[in-house]
């Protein structure tokens, strides 16, 4: 299915390998305060290293806007990626090119591994600087890109560098790219997907591109009261977005067109106010109380959607279905996360998933190790669903 190679077509032995990572991890007080990129990348690392390659590790750290920043030092980083790396030694080179760059390259051991400052110190990174990615390429001989979730910019460490140097996906990228093209672009069928959060008007494109590939899109979260909105439902005191109703009446013209099924809520939890443990009660939708706001799909809505998703085959799935973070309206994001989780386990159905909340909600729901693949990618992950090409990928798969 590959288009692109992945470090399995490259010969890394003695070889410096540019590793494009994303560093990126949220810190507090000076620490990092979420290992999660930083395990995820591990994988590849390791590999390279046991290959014999010198590894150099590259990525940009918060937003400096091409200047030197001490607060944004991936020094900071160094130590949780040495811990990370069961304690093997990390070098840090204090600049991404030129002589310091180079000094801790040609100093590292067959195996070593070095991490490069903030590329974002220089402006040449988001320019998509040739010259700047030029002077990256000096460093080594082979290119890895293992930061998915920096691919949706075109940034010199992601796309003009990766035309420079053989180029190959990292074990992440690559896992990335297996999941979501298996589940959108060759998906076992029927596929469907689960949309929900609170923002029609962030997740249009998405909405759009997807209406056009599943067999079945559940909507669900506060994006669901514009669509009952939308059919004439009163929704009370819900969060919706006025100014989207016409929007979400045309997903539902083209869906229709397009044969594929639009699922809404038939019944919601309300309550007067989203408070933790508010006096809450299941209505239908078509007896939402003016003074009330839906907060959660109901009992009957999870029912119908747990028997719908056991004769699918594919599914992925964006936003949460409830304003999850205050139980109780946790309840029905729960309880179809662990219906496909569980679906998942029995080899049923392939399910993958991404968004900032989501991942929080299927954390929360204990099932984020259950689903096929879950996205930590954030921007990246929303604009594949949306179908828009993403540069870091595309300069990938030209060398494919
Ligand atoms: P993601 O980050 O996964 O892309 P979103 O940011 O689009 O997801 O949406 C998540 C937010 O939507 C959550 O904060 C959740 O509380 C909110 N939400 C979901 N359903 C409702 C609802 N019925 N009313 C109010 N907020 C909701
Ligand atoms: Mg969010």
């Amino acid at each position: 299915m590959s288009d692109f190679k992945t470090i399995d077509d490259v010969d890394v032995t003695g070889k410096t390998v540019l590793v494009r990572a994303d560093l990126n991890v949220p810190m507090a007080h000076g620490k990092v305060a979420d290992r999660t990129r930083i395990e995820r990348l591990v994988p590849t690392l390791r590999e390279l290293a046991e290959r014999g390659a010198r590894v150099v590790v590259m990525s940009h750290f918060g937003r400096p806007k091409g200047k030197v920043v001490p607060e944004l030092s991936l020094r900071a980083v160094r130590d949780a990626l040495s811990a990370a790396l069961d304690g093997r030694e990390v070098a840090f080179a204090e600049d991404c090119i030129g002589p310091a760059a180079a000094g801790v390259v040609e100093a590292l051991p067959e195996g070593g591994v070095a991490l490069l400052e903030n590329l974002r110190f220089h402006p040449g990174e988001e320019a998509n600087d040739a010259n700047f990615a030029a002077a990256l390429a000096a460093l080594g001989s082979v290119y890895v890109n293992d930061a998915f979730s920096a691919a949706h910019r075109a940034h010199a460490s992601t796309t003009a560098l990766a035309r420079l140097l053989p180029a190959a996906a990292g074990r992440l990228m690559q896992a990335e790219l297996e999941a979501l093209t298996r589940c959108l672009e060759h998906p076992r069928r029927p596929l469907a997907a689960v949309v929900g959060g609170a923002k029609i008007s962030s997740k249009l494109a998405l909405l759009e591109h997807l209406s056009a590939k599943v067999d079945l899109l559940v909507i669900g979260g506060a994006m669901a009261n514009t669509f009952l909105s939308a059919l004439g439902k009163p929704i009370g005191r819900s969060v919706s977005e006025d100014d989207m109703v016409d929007t979400a009446r045309r997903v539902m013209d083209q869906a229709r067109e397009r044969g594929s099924e639009i699922a809404l809520p038939s019944d919601v939890a309300v309550a007067a106010a989203l408070e933790p443990g508010a006096r809450s009660e299941v209505v239908s939708v078509d007896a939402i109380p003016e003074d009330q706001m839906a907060l959660d799909i109901g009992p009957a809505t999870v029912a119908r959607l747990n028997q719908r998703l056991a004769d699918c085959r594919s599914l992925v799935w964006n936003g949460p279905l409830g304003a999850f973070e205050v139980p109780p309206f946790d309840a029905g994001t729960t309880a179809v996360a662990r219906t496909a989780a569980a679906l998942t386990k029995a080899g049923r159905l392939m399910t993958v998933a991404g968004g900032g909340d989501t991942v929080a909600a299927l954390a929360h729901a204990g099932v984020a190790d259950d689903f096929t693949y879950v996205s930590t990618a954030g921007g990246a992950f929303l604009e594949w669903l949306e179908g828009k090409e993403l540069p870091g990928v595309a300069a990938l798969m030209e060398k494919g």
